[in-house]
């Protein structure tokens, strides 16, 4: 979408915009920002930015203010300030008159800021390509939709029906054309293996798009969602006896114009080989960014179709990267299942290109792949992080938090220290979800 300033400009006059909304993600991946008058946006703020308070980087779900060490009372909690970057720029068809564009967050000294998550995964998304490698990135989000009162709008699961759930197609098919209508390309939409679980496949673009694309996809479902009187929820496990809800991350490489693993045929070629053996050597420190709270990880568990452990292999879905490789395909891929729908989009992007690159520029080998039930026959796979505990621990002092930058690192450990203090105030059962739980995440993940 590389469209120019007058480019945007002229769509916006096109479609009456009266209203832009400058959009940057904090660091739970919720978009913050402000509304301007399109008038004022094309002809000042396009320029100058507008100002916002940096504590959105430290906000918790809650708009708490966590200790941290960088951004606090002493420090004052400075202004930064987003520059919208026009090319990024959609129309809000659901909400005619409404236009949103992505902005970056430079810090006081005029800098990219250190804890904004564009910045950490531009960042990474460099240093594939001063290596030729260009991110090519798909998300697939699942979602619940329920009552105000946090209830499921189903009592049973009909996976994929398209008999079952026609009460609730007006709403998904409204979803569908926002999403539309704000340029992501939605390919399908779907009942999941949950009661009132839906998931709708959205199509692959570059990293940061892909990341732009996420984060607005969960607002307008949500916007959309409100007005039939439901709560779209992208909390990870709403209910401990029902499927969580994944964020699944495909990557694959453009090299010179074409996917360097379209001839992995029937086995990663050497690039994805090494790809994968990156992914698996930073899967544990990766947990963090896939599931920031103390709800996250209570999706790892058997037999849910989230992964438990460390390992990889071809289309089998107990996996945690599941590798696509069909012969000379330009859809080969490498599946990464972990994530929950409430981690933030770009942490998590920038986390795997890290790890991926590492593993090819460390000539990292990839071990046996795994086959058949992952969950009953782990053998050797190390486990992933069950609790969130051991998810910072495994985070801290790792590899990968030095290469995602010891600032961000140590603010976002910090986050998930809050959340455990808090956590062991409120829910004692590591396998229960409980209404605090539900109050606390279902809303704004
Ligand atoms: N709901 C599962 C998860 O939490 C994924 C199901 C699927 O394979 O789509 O990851
Ligand atoms: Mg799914």
């Amino acid at each position: 979408m590389a469209q120019t300033a007058e480019e945007f400009q002229a769509r916006c006059e096109q479609a009456q915009v009266h209203t832009v909304e400058i959009a940057a993600p904090d660091t739970q991946g919720h978009l913050r920002g402000k509304r301007v008058p399109v008038g004022r946006f094309f002809g000042t703020t396009l320029k100058t930015g507008v100002n916002i308070a940096d504590a959105m980087f430290v906000f918790d779900m809650q708009n708490d203010l966590p200790d941290n060490p960088y951004i606090n009372m002493d420090s004052g909690y400075l202004d930064c300030t987003l520059v919208p970057d026009p090319s990024t720029g959609r129309l809000l068809t659901h909400r005619p008159g409404y236009a949103l564009v992505f902005a970056d967050a430079l810090d006081h000294h005029g800098q990219p800021h250190p804890l904004a998550p564009r910045t950490l995964l531009a960042a990474q998304v460099a240093r594939c390509e001063e290596a030729g490698l260009a991110p090519v990135v798909a998300t697939e989000l699942e979602f619940y939709l329920c009552t105000p009162d946090l209830e499921p709008i189903q009592s049973h699961i009909q996976y994929s029906s398209l008999t079952d759930g026609t009460d609730v197609e007006a709403c998904l098919a409204e979803m569908r054309s926002a999403l539309a209508g704000a340029g992501l390309e939605v390919e399908s939409s779907n009942a999941e293996y949950g009661p009132g679980q839906f998931e709708i496949n959205i199509g692959h673009a570059d990293a940061m798009t892909c990341a732009d694309n996420t984060v607005l996809f969960k607002s307008i479902v949500k916007q959309v969602a409100s007005t039939y009187g439901l709560l779209a929820t992208f909390m990870p496990k709403p209910w401990a006896e029902q499927s969580g809800s994944g964020q699944h991350i495909h990557t694959s490489m453009s090299a010179d114009g074409a996917n360097a693993f379209a001839d992995s045929n029937g086995s990663p070629n050497d690039l994805m080989a090494k790809w994968v053996a990156g992914l698996l050597a930073h899967a544990e420190a990766m947990t963090l960014l896939g599931a920031p709270t103390l709800n996250g990880p209570k999706r790892i568990r058997p037999y849910t179709f989230a992964p438990t452990h460390i390992h990889w292999g071809l289309d089998n879905r107990s996996v945690l990267c599941r590798c696509i490789c069909e012969a000379n395909s330009a859809a080969n891929r490498v599946e990464f299942r972990s994530a929950g729908a409430d981690a933030n989009p770009y942490l998590m992007i920038a986390a795997i290109l890290a790890a991926g690159f590492d593993g090819v520029q460390r000539n990292l080998e990839l071990g046996p792949m795994s086959e058949g039930d992952m969950y009953s026959n782990p053998g050797e796979c190390v486990a992933l992080p069950a609790t969130l505990e051991d998810a910072v621990a495994r985070f801290s002092g790792s590899a990968l938090a030095d290469m995602l930058g010891e600032m961000f690192a140590i603010s976002y450990a910090g986050i998930a220290q809050h959340e455990i203090a808090l956590a062991a105030e409120n829910s004692s059962d590591p396998d229960d979800v409980n209404d605090w739980e539900r109050e606390r995440f279902a809303e704004h993940s």
